[in-house]
């Protein structure tokens, strides 16, 4: 693997050099003197990514010498250095810490250290009824404190939604302060998607709990959310790690820590907890079901006493930041940020049932950062430097909760208010020649009639979201940057011809699996052809008279928005 990539990095660099020698001696060849005009200048050329670097880059990213890219491990480390270099040779500036292609992330990792320990009891000194851990709950973690121990009343709020632009207040008429919220999984079905995914956000509740003084959130299943995720399989992920970074100032980054997860009830948990209520599980759950969701809300007869217990760690990793800086003398101060994540899992305790246990995450997003370097190629082979300056940022512990991208958008290399938008890259399905593609977001800011300038151009249609229930727009990377006011948009490949069987294919047999690999039919030529897209997208964001802006009246670009 490892020769294979070496020799296709040795062809690809030297096409590079014989390209620039033709254009030199083009531009500058002495003009015959016969002629009467001067001949035009060459047209610029145009930019092509080329498969054989797609394979080249992917092969390596996603050999199992990397053992799964996992943020913390040497693997990712690895990749990184990687990248770095290709971004050198590229000719980047760099753009992370100091003089270095890599911003260093202070990750703070945390799990469930234990199962807990939960009861309802009658009033403070009422008799402490047990709830069972799995059966009745699963126990939440956070990064701030190694134990949160409560014992206080609880106040059930629906689905804890504040949403002012839609006259909704869960949290109206009660008081919080210094008790234990108690709130539905997800929102209501009836809201648009994205707002859904946005209302749905454990830090989102947890966040709008705190400010009101409330000490810890209990969240409830729901029948809905049952049907998708069950709550069982819970069992087998409780102990999962999940990351958070560190402030500057060592403080834990953890908005709303100060009304921590406590944990999570069945549908068995969430019965009991309601017994002897103004209002009973069944009329509770009936209501939560309806598009709007509104249940009543009401001071519970109970009172939760629970204990619950965080392993907290520190983790070194590294995002890695090269910047080509913009002609433009005053768009140049504008930053077009090109996103992907390089992490991924890592290595698996059990094999799977071919003995494989390396998360390679060829798709997850070895196939993201290969068409981030190919993209970075266009811009720094052409002969017009971009007028506005572009970042290529390779993000760590995207898996960890899009923590790199959280901890760039949060400490950016560049000054805040100079990143005008971001273009993420992840996991594109790269294996069936794509004919159309979805850009999650682009409707929201006038980065859509860019991105569909640039698809049209290529012949490439741009297509609705195919999966509104997953709320794909929240789940990756760019969200961190719409978080910080920043439009963004996010690009798949798309469901037309083989699309949606390949796709559905991929999430079902691939995702998150180890056979995510190079073993898989990898279109490296789709590769080359999503690179050359969003080569023109990021373009034509870069080149673009206005500087990007949310629509008037979006949803992210009021929440967040400057
Ligand atoms: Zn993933």
């Amino acid at each position: 693997m490892a020769l294979k990539f070496l020799k296709a990095a040795a062809l690809s660099s030297a096409a590079l050099v014989l390209s620039a020698c033709v254009s030199i001696t083009t531009a500058e060849a002495p003009l015959p003197p016969s002629d009467p005009l001067p001949p035009l200048p060459p047209p610029a050329p145009m930019f092509e990514p080329s498969a054989e670097a797609m394979k080249a880059h992917m092969t390596f990213l996603a050999s199992d010498l990397l053992e799964g890219r996992e943020a913390g491990t040497r693997g990712y480390d690895v990749a990184a250095a990687y990248v770095a270099g290709r971004f050198e040779e590229l000719g980047l500036k760099p753009a992370g810490d100091y003089a270095s292609y890599l911003q260093k992330t202070p990750l703070v990792s945390y799990a469930s250290a234990t199962k807990g320990k939960l009861a309802l009891r009658a009033g403070a000194k009422g008799k402490a009824v047990p709830l069972v851990f799995g059966t009745d709950y699963l126990p939440g973690a956070q990064p701030v404190a190694a134990k949160v121990a409560v014992n206080a009343p609880m106040v059930f709020v629906g689905y804890g939604v504040v949403a002012p632009e839609r006259g909704r207040d869960d949290y109206a008429g009660l008081d919080v302060k210094g008790k234990v919220v108690v709130v539905l999984t997800g929102a209501p079905s009836g809201f648009q998607t994205e707002e859904r995914a946005h209302y749905a956000g454990g830090k989102t509740k947890r966040i709008e709990a705190a400010k009101r003084g409330a000490i810890g959130v209990i969240t409830l299943q729901t029948p809905m959310r049952e049907k998708v995720r069950p709550f069982a399989r819970g069992l087998n992920t409780w102990q999962g790690s999940s990351m958070s970074w560190r402030e500057k100032s060592g403080a834990v980054f953890f908005p709303g820590a100060s009304a921590p997860p406590i944990a999570t009830l069945s549908l068995d948990g969430a019965k009991k907890l309601l017994l002897g209520a103004p209002y009973g599980y069944e009329d509770i759950m009936r209501m939560a079901a309806d598009p709007d969701g509104r249940t009543p809300t009401f001071a519970l007869p109970k009172q939760m006493q629970a204990t619950v217990d965080s392993k907290i760690a520190g983790v070194q990793s590294a995002n890695v930041a090269g910047v080509i800086e913009g002609s433009d003398p005053t768009l140049r101060d504008q930053v077009i940020v090109l996103s992907a994540h390089l992490d991924h899992e890592g290595v698996s305790e059990k094999a799977d049932k071919n003995g494989d246990k390396i998360y390679n995450g060829a798709m997850d997003n070895a196939s993201g950062i290969a068409t981030m370097l190919e993209v970075a190629r266009g811009f720094t082979q052409s002969p017009d430097r971009p007028r506005r300056s572009v970042v290529f940022l390779a993000v760590t512990a995207e898996e960890k909760g899009l923590v790199g991208a959280d901890y760039f958008a949060n400490n950016p290399t560049v000054p805040k208010g100079s990143m005008a938008a971001n273009v993420n890259l992840d996991m594109p399905v790269l294996t069936y020649p794509f004919s159309d593609v979805i850009a999650f977001g682009a409707e929201r800011s006038n980065l859509g009639p860019a991105v569909r300038r640039a698809a049209e151009s290529m012949g490439v249609k741009l297509s609705p979201d195919p999966l509104p229930e997953e709320g794909l727009f929240t789940r990756s990377d760019h969200y961190r940057f719409v978080e910080q006011g920043v439009p963004s948009v996010f690009l798949m490949t798309g469901f037309e011809g083989p699309g949606r069987e390949a796709f559905t294919k991929f999430l079902a047999e691939r995702y998150h699996k180890p056979n995510d690999d190079l073993d898989q039919g990898i279109d490296y030529a789709a590769g080359a052809k999503f690179a050359k897209l969003n080569y023109e997208i990021a373009r034509e964001l870069a080149d673009m008279d206005e500087r990007p802006q949310w629509n008037q009246g979006d949803f992210f670009g009021q929440l967040f928005g400057k």
